[in-house]
């Protein structure tokens, strides 16, 4: 990256991933500004880096390059900006190594794990990064085979010649409409995974999804499809218990997958991390028993404890209905669901039928209690909540022994919390005060 050298560089935004860009690019010889209009706790001094903070955003025409946080949105600086690189465009430029990439609206962080799993146990020195925890420049500099990037349509926003040996889409439903305008704007964003593949390139994309079967004809290397529901002949599909990769020249392979995790999503998910460690060059057999051996993350369809017979299961990463759709879908016993928050302006009638079908009663919360209580319409129980404590009582309160008690809010955290992990850690604190077995 020699080309930061003495470069103006402004990055916007100053968490992890801004903090990890302007030490990037510093170290490379930039000359950095990082601003953030916020407060943020900058206590260590950073050789190279000037802070901006509290203040409005400095005029990104004065800087050869903008480096913008993903939660930055593009009218604070594309107008001026004369070159915007996210921190995943400039890890690509940085790796040199090849890049799987996970995106959608749903399941990303989860597949990117497994991948990562899926790959660690082929003997792959592989490392997963981006949306995940840690940022993708981190990863530079490491001993690396393989780099492993969830991406947001925020973070893709933000990419110019990125392009990820394999790119992953999982599904593209409607999210984060305040921010992009519009589905249409949303989609193009997520587009952007598969604008500078090429030959030698692979592009899975999951069939079962309208959108993102829509976006395979912008693929310009080989196309995968991959389907839970039926054959995808070149691709990969569930066939009950086994994965049949059908990605290579000769007969279909024919694998046992399993995963711990619940849920026809999360077999999706293994699908899908099984089909991008087989394009990556991992073997089959080993790149499921990864899978299988993969435990799950925190505040994803997680179980919290056992109180009275009753299951208490955190999904507060369902923060829209397509993902709170697929976490009601997931449970088998009646449900006492947990929903609410800040509704997103996003449509929860499509909720209506599964909850019909599967939920016993609905405890509401939050900002969206009135909207959700409309959508679900008058055939389901349903009752508001002040917190999500008492939420949490309330729901043990109509629990009947056997049932599950879902925390799959369908909505952001913010009106309450900062963001979902608060959240889950709430539900968690409140479901182990109600007594009983905790995990
Ligand atoms: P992301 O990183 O895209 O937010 P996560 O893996 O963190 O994805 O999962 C977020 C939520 O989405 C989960 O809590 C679950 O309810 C739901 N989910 C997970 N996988 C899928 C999938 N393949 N399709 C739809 N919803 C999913």
């Amino acid at each position: 990256m020699q080309m930061l050298a003495d470069k103006r560089v402004l990055v916007l935004g100053l968490g992890i991933s801004g903090r990890s860009a302007a030490r990037f690019c510093a170290d490379r010889g930039a000359r950095v500004v990082a601003a953030d209009e916020g407060l943020p706790d900058v206590t260590t001094p950073t050789p190279g880096v000037e802070f901006v903070l509290g203040r409005d955003f400095p005029d990104a025409a004065d800087f050869d390059l903008v480096v913008p946080s993903p939660g930055v949105p593009p009218e604070c600086y594309r107008q001026n900006a004369r070159r915007v690189w996210g921190d995943i465009e400039l890890a690509w430029r940085a790796l040199q190594i090849p890049i799987v990439a996970v995106t959608g609206t749903n399941g990303k962080s989860t597949v990117t794990r497994m991948i990562e799993a899926a790959l660690f146990a082929s003997g792959f020195r592989a490392r997963a990064a981006g949306n995940v925890g840690k940022p993708a420049l981190d990863l530079v500099g490491d001993a690396l085979d393989v780099a492993i990037l969830e991406v947001s349509s925020f973070q893709l926003e933000t990419t110019e010649s990125f392009r990820p040996a394999v790119a992953v889409v999982l599904n593209v439903t409607p999210d984060h409409l305040d921010r992009h305008g519009s589905f249409e704007a949303y989609r193009e964003a997520k587009a952007r995974i598969l604008a500078n593949q090429g030959a030698g390139d692979t592009a899975l994309i999951a069939s079962d999804d309208r959108e993102a079967r829509g976006l395979a004809r912008r693929a310009r290397g080989r196309v995968v499809p991959f389907s839970a529901t039926g054959p995808a002949p070149g691709g990969a599909w569930l066939d009950g218990e086994e994965a049949v990769l059908d990605t290579e020249a000769g007969a279909p392979i024919r694998i046992p997958l399993e995963t711990h995790l619940p849920g026809r999503h999360n077999r999706e998910n293994a699908l899908a991390a099984l089909a991008a460690a087989h394009a990556a060059g991992a073997a089959p057999e080993r790149a499921a028993a990864g899978i299988a051996a993969f435990a799950g993350l925190p505040h994803r369809m997680e179980a919290v404890g056992c109180v009275a017979g009753v299951s208490y299961v955190n999904d507060s990463k369902a923060t829209n209905p397509s993902a709170a759709l697929r976490a009601l879908d997931a449970v088998e016993t009646p449900i006492i669901w947990i929903a609410g928050g800040r509704g997103k302006g996003l449509d929860f009638s499509a909720l209506a039928h599964t909850a019909r079908e599967r939920v016993r009663a609905a405890v509401l919360v939050g900002e969206a209690t009135e909207a959700l209580k409309n959508a679900l319409g008058e055939s389901l129980s349903t009752y508001a909540a002040a917190t999500l404590e008492e939420a949490v009582r309330h729901a043990a309160s109509l629990a009947q022994p056997g049932d599950v008690v879902l925390l799959a809010p369908a909505c952001a955290s913010q009106d309450q919390f900062r963001d979902y992990q608060e959240r889950g850690e709430c539900f968690r604190t409140a479901v182990h005060a109600l007594g009983g077995t905790v995990q």
